[in-house]
C-alpha cells in the first residue's frame, strides 16, 4: 500500500506499443498519476520523481533501466522479456541492498495468461507428453516468448514433482532438433504472423485423448488490469518476484 494520494507512475518505453498503452491506463486511472513518460535516449535521472516505475522497453536495455531504478529506491513493474537467470541473479543481489524496494518480473500480465499456466502446470504431472505452442506478432523481437518459457519452466517442475521428467527425446521424434526449441526439457514452436497479438496453447497428450489449454490476447488492454493491479502493490512485495501469480494468490 503506497502513501495516501495518486500514485505517482513513470513509464519506461513509453513510446511502444506496450508502453503507450501503459501510460493512457495510468492517465484514466483515478488513483494514479503519469508522472513521466522515458524511452530510448532520455537521460532517467530522477525517474521524475516517481513512486513505481513501468518498464516495457526491450530485452538488452531493460536491466540496465531496471536498476537505474532500483538505484534510486524506486519499485518497478517489469514486463520486458529476456530475463536470463544470469540477469535475475545480478538483479537479486541490486535488489539485496536496498531498503524494501520492489521489482515484479511478469512474462505475462493478462490474468487469462496467468490462469492457462497454473491450469497447464495443474495438469502437466498427468500427462506423457506436453508441447507449448506459442504465436504472436511478427514484429515481436524474441522468441521463444517469454510466456512461453515461464511456462516450461512451471510445466518441467510439475512433471519433475511427479517424477515424470523431461518430454523424452523418443516421443518427440527430432533427431536434428528440426521441432523448435526446448525450453526447461518442454518442446515449445513459436508461430509469427500478421494479424495476432499474444496467443498460446499447451498441449497435454496421454494414449486416446488430448488436452488443450487455450489462451489469447486479441488487445493490448488484456494486459492492464495485471500492471495496474502490480502497480498498486509491487510496494508490499519487497525484493525480486517472478510471475504476477504470486501477488494473485495463485503461486
Ligand atoms: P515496442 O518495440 O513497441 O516498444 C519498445 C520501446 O522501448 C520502444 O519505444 C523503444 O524505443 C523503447 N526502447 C528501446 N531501447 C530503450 C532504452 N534503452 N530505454 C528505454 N526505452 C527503450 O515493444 P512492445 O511490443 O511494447 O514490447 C516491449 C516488451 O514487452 C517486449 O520485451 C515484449 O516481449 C514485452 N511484452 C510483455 C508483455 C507482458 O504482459 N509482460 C506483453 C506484451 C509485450
Amino acid at each position: 500500500m503506497l502513501a495516501m494520494g495518486a500514485t505517482r507512475v513513470a513509464v519506461i518505453g513509453a513510446s511502444g506499443r506496450m508502453g503507450a498503452t501503459v501510460c493512457a491506463a495510468v492517465e484514466g486511472a483515478d488513483d494514479l498519476e503519469l508522472a513521466g513518460r522515458f524511452d530510448v535516449g532520455d537521460e532517467l535521472g530522477d525517474l521524475a520523481g516517481a513512486d513505481v516505475v513501468v518498464e516495457f522497453s526491450v530485452p538488452d536495455a531493460s536491466p540496465a533501466n531496471v536498476a537505474h531504478c532500483v538505484s534510486r529506491g524506486v519499485h518497478v513493474v517489469v514486463g520486458t522479456t529476456g530475463w536470463s537467470d544470469e540477469r535475475l541473479a545480478t538483479l537479486r543481489e541490486q535488489v539485496a541492498r536496498t531498503q524494501g524496494v520492489g521489482v515484479l518480473i511478469a512474462p505475462n500480465f493478462a490474468l487469462g495468461a496467468v490462469l492457462m499456466m497454473a491450469f497447464a502446470a495443474k495438469a502437466a504431472g498427468y500427462y506423457e507428453s506436453v508441447e507449448v505452442i506459442e504465436l504472436h506478432h511478427p514484429d515481436k523481437v524474441d522468441a521463444p516468448s517469454g510466456t512461453a518459457a515461464r511456462t516450461a519452466s512451471l510445466i518441467g517442475e510439475a512433471r519433475a514433482s511427479a517424477g515424470l521428467g523431461p518430454v523424452p527425446d523418443a516421443t518427440t521424434h527430432d533427431p536434428e532438433g528440426a521441432r523448435g526449441a526446448r525450453v526447461n526439457g518442454i518442446p515449445v514452436h513459436s508461430v509469427r504472423l500478421r494479424g495476432l497479438v499474444a496467443h498460446q496453447e499447451v498441449l497435454l497428450g496421454a494414449p486416446g485423448e488430448m488436452l488443450t489449454i487455450r489462451h489469447d490476447s486479441f488487445d493490448r488492454v488484456s494486459f492492464m488490469p495485471g500492471v495496474l493491479a502490480a502497480v498498486r502493490a509491487v510496494d508490499e512485495h519487497p525484493g525480486v518476484t517472478v510471475g504476477l501469480e504470486h501477488y494473485l494468490g495463485l503461486g
